[in-house]
């Protein structure tokens, strides 16, 4: 399989390549040449395991030797807590698709382990170093030090902006003691660190003298590892239902999660519809709504990995919206760069896309349906997932059966299940066990001279 880009000037590349740049030289995102249809293989697909599945799909995708895709499979997924790997339990119509059994319990995870694994793959056959450089507002860095730490050929910076993520996150971070893992502190806003993040790429010398790179979202591994479960999902509520499509509703922000289900469809799985949800930063839903992407500005939420008004993945939704054009796009692009704002003409029916539906929800409804959702059924919603949740009650069909992905463990975010239920239910074992673990961490000024000495210090001190 080779690797193009959205916008049209990238040489195409293999599937390393395309794993190891990232972006694509030309500005763009990078998509398979082709996606393959698989329609007729879903009925030998239907009974496999979780990793089987796995590398059915991915081998359609990967040069990686058959193998050596299996290893990696394998032990990407052995960190699960559960058999399954995403389990996916009824609750009343509703069946809930469990992305958090991986050791964050964060739905990244999926995609993280996997991307951790590839990477030391590629750079053990190519004999290089990579060092991994993030800025996390709470979240996505925990899962990332989780996908690489331990690793060889590869250390991980991460900043986060001190004091300012949650005590839970803070250690679910700073409690990860391996090597090849630096925790940095910066005195400063989660603002500061991505400045930071931009200055130091930017400096293309120190970048590549450094071996700097991303995990960023828009990955296409990532992608990729996140396609694997729409099918393993919809083969099991079509068999509980006996329905011949399902809908999936997707709690966005970057569009990297909706975009892998859009992808499953691409390939011939029976998805009827796609129910895009968002918290109040409604990019996203006001562009399927009304056909207008147009940048307002961030609101902080209680389901803050949603908090994004630029979605990173949604070039690559737009590149086949515009019937892969790459052209059309470029001048879509660069509209938006200088405007703030995109519109695409609907289609006949006066959709802006027949596939995807989407709703936007604020605080209190969210909270409210984490309370009714316990209330009736006894399960905890994460507040990501109940943005999900309360929009798919609005789309539910009789012959199309709902699935919810659940993007997050709630004892990940007790204080809003607390808000919500006046309880304090949410808990987790392992996040209960973080405040007894020492911790490393390095607190640095937010300034790009601060962690660059650091950077190069560490590298120093630590040769191999
Ligand atoms: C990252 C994240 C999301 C959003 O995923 P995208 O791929 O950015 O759409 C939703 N929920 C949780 C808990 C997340 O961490």
């Amino acid at each position: 399989m080779r690797y193009i880009s959205t916008r049209g000037s990238q040489t195409p590349l293999g599937f390393s390549d395309a794993v190891m740049t990232g972006l694509a030289r030309d500005g763009g995102l990078l998509l398979p040449a082709e996606i393959p249809y698989v329609a007729d293989r879903l009925p030998s697909w239907q009974s496999l395991s979780y990793t089987d599945l796995a590398f059915e799909i991915m081998r359609l995708f990967c040069d990686i030797p058959q193998d050596e895709l299996q290893a990696i499979i394998h032990r990407s997924y052995h960190s699960f807590h559960h058999p399954d790997v995403t389990p996916v339990v009824s609750v009343n119509n509703i069946h809930i698709l469990e992305l958090f059994h991986g050791p964050t319990l964060a739905f990244k995870d999926v995609a993280l382990q996997f991307l951790g694994n590839i990477f030391e793959y590629i750079l053990d056959q190519r004999n290089r170093e990579l060092n991994i450089l993030a800025a996390t507002s709470g979240d996505t860095g925990s899962a990332a030090i989780c996908g690489v730490r331990g690793r060889d050929h590869i250390r991980i910076f991460v900043m986060h902006p001190r004091g300012r993520v949650s005590p839970t996150q803070e250690r679910q971070m700073t409690s990860v003691l391996d090597e090849n893992v630096f925790n940095i502190a910066v005195q400063g806003t989660f603002d500061d660190c991505q400045r930071i993040m931009k200055e130091l790429f930017s400096d293309l010398s120190f970048k590549d003298s450094h071996f700097l790179g991303t995990v960023n979202s828009i990955n296409w591994a990532r992608v990729l590892a996140q396609v694997v479960y729409y099918f393993f999902a919809a083969f099991r509520v079509m068999r509980l239902t006996s329905c011949k499509r399902v809908r999936f509703a997707v709690p966005t922000g970057n569009f990297g999660d909706i975009f892998a289900g859009y992808v499953a469809q691409r390939m011939g799985l029976p998805i009827g519809q796609l129910i895009l949800a968002t918290n109040e930063n409604d990019i996203l839903t006001r562009f399927f709504n009304i056909g207008e992407y147009k940048q307002g500005s961030v609101h902080a939420t209680i389901s803050p990995s949603m908090d994004i008004q630029v979605a990173s993945n949604f070039e690559r939704y737009l590149y086949y919206r515009l019937g892969e054009d790459p052209i059309r796009l470029r001048e879509e692009m660069a509209a938006f760069s200088t405007t703030g704002r995109l519109t695409v003409t609907p289609l006949p029916d006066g959709r802006v896309d027949d596939l995807i539906s989407a709703g936007a929800v604020g605080t209190a409804q969210t909270l409210a349906t984490i309370r009714t959702f316990h209330q009736q059924y006894g399960y905890l919603l994460d507040p990501h997932t109940a943005v999900g949740i309360h929009v798919a009650q609005q789309h539910l069909c009789r012959n199309e059966p709902m699935i919810c992905l659940a993007t997050a463990h709630p004892a990940k975010f007790s204080q809003a299940i607390e808000n919500a239920t006046g309880q304090d239910l949410a808990h987790h074992p392992l996040l209960d066990a973080l405040a007894d673990l020492p911790t490393r961490c390095a607190v640095l000024p937010a300034t790009q001279g601060a962690i660059r000495s650091h950077i190069q210090r560490s590298l120093i001190s630590q040769p191999e």
